[in-house]
């Protein structure tokens, strides 16, 4: 078996970090060509940091080479998963860096607008956000001379619309509701037309990538995972906030700094991701490799902590019932599934199923996991499985 790649938990300081000029970093990338910028990101191995960690660079270049005309960037601010909230940070402290990531995606791939789509529960912000733009305009229009303007569009509400197809509907005024892909956004977007979609703290850190260069950004974190990462940190922890670490920690690290002591499950990723239980944190890092094997698990950022006053049976509960009321209902083994599982936990809670009726619906779990739509539907078997295997008996009795 091949040695786990791991590194100490360590804090770094660059989204936050006030020693950051962003019209210095854009004046110096801007003397690139717009190959040499696309390259440096490619180079730098920069994962989206929304969750599903695909690789910034090869999104740029996608778009990039489409021939179709009036390309769209869009900044995907639509932050709904169960205890994620650092991108309203980043929005409320560091607003520049993300402009100026989106800045340079609109000179690599040739787009002359972009849009930060705004999750509604956060139209307080949009006052904040308009401030910052008309700083951030008039040094790209006056100083720099590049013509590419933002604006903001607020989402309505729905989880769902995290999903770029399902945005690109809602900013279209059409219902909420995923796309078939292919086509990719990257292709065929918004109003038709070639769009990049990238998380706000995956914007930012295009220019931390542009600022030190790819090497030096490659040193951060493990192979498939480089760089740092925002957590939310929440649930049973005296240290709730958000932090920015490297990639690769050991979860018993992270556990060591940020549990109460008696910490008997983190659920990594948020409702949508993974429940690693006590026995498990020693051999579980943090990155980006994607399946519970005890090896490297994807986050986009949410970090929750149980301990043993914490029911998995209500937490798994309080998860399926969120994914229930959140699925559009476009696809049955969503739409019918989510319900299924709501009410199957429940029937052998109540002593009207059997325990066995648990591999029922582990393996109905799976079936959601190949044949749903979109993410939602087959991101549901992640928390299901790894709460009931790990705590079945917390299911039963
Ligand atoms: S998986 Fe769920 S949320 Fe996604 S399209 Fe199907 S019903 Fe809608």
């Amino acid at each position: 078996m091949s040695q786990m790649e791991m590194k100490k938990l360590k804090r770094v300081d660059f989204i936050f970090s006030k020693d950051f000029n962003v019209s210095e970093v854009l004046f110096g990338t801007f003397k690139k060509t717009r190959d040499e910028i696309l390259q440096g990101i490619i180079n730098s191995d920069l994962k989206g940091r929304g969750g599903a960690g695909f690789p910034t660079g090869l999104k740029w270049k996608a778009a990039k080479e489409e021939k179709n005309g009036g390309k769209y960037i869009i900044c995907n601010a639509d932050e709904g998963e169960p205890g994620t909230f650092k991108d309203r940070a980043i929005l409320e402290e560091a607003a520049q860096k993300v402009f100026g990531g989106m800045a340079l995606c609109a000179k690599v791939i040739g787009a002359r607008k972009g849009w930060i789509y705004l999750r509604g529960e956060y139209k307080f912000l949009v006052p904040h956000l308009r401030k910052e733009l008309a700083i951030f305009h008039e040094m790209l229009h006056n100083d720099l001379g590049f013509e590419f303007t933002i604006d903001i569009f607020t989402g309505s509400g729905a989880y769902v619309c995290g999903e770029e197809t399902a945005l690109l509907q809602s900013m279209e005024g059409k219902r909420g509701e995923p796309r078939n892909k292919p086509p990719y956004p990257t292709s065929i977007g918004l109003y038709d037309k070639p769009t990049v979609i990238n998380n706000v703290e995956t914007l930012a850190l295009t220019m931390m990538v542009a600022k030190i260069g790819a090497e030096e950004f490659k040193k951060l974190g493990i192979q498939d995972a480089r760089g740092g990462k925002l957590f939310s940190v929440s649930g049973d922890t005296p240290k709730g906030g958000i932090y920015e670490l490297e990639f690769g920690m050991l979860l018993s690290d992270f556990v060591e700094e940020f549990g109460d002591g008696d910490t008997k499950a983190v659920q990594v990723g948020g409702a949508s991701g993974f429940c690693v239980p006590r026995k498990k944190f020693d051999s579980t890092t943090i990155g980006y490799k994607g399946k519970l094997t005890g090896t490297s698990l994807p986050t986009g950022g949410s970090m929750m902590l149980f301990n043993s006053s914490r029911s998995m049976y209500n937490v798994l509960h309080n998860y399926l019932e969120f994914f229930a009321e959140e699925s559009c209902g476009q696809c049955t083994p969503c739409r019918v599934g989510t319900q299924q599982l709501l009410k199957g936990i429940e029937a052998i809670k109540r002593g009207e199923k059997s325990h066995e009726y648990l591999e029922v619906l582990l393996s109905l779990s799976e079936t959601m996991k190949l044949t749903s739509k979109c993410g939602l539907g087959q991101s549901v078997a992640n928390s299901f499985s790894s709460i009931v295997e790990n705590f079945r008996e917390e299911m039963i009795y």
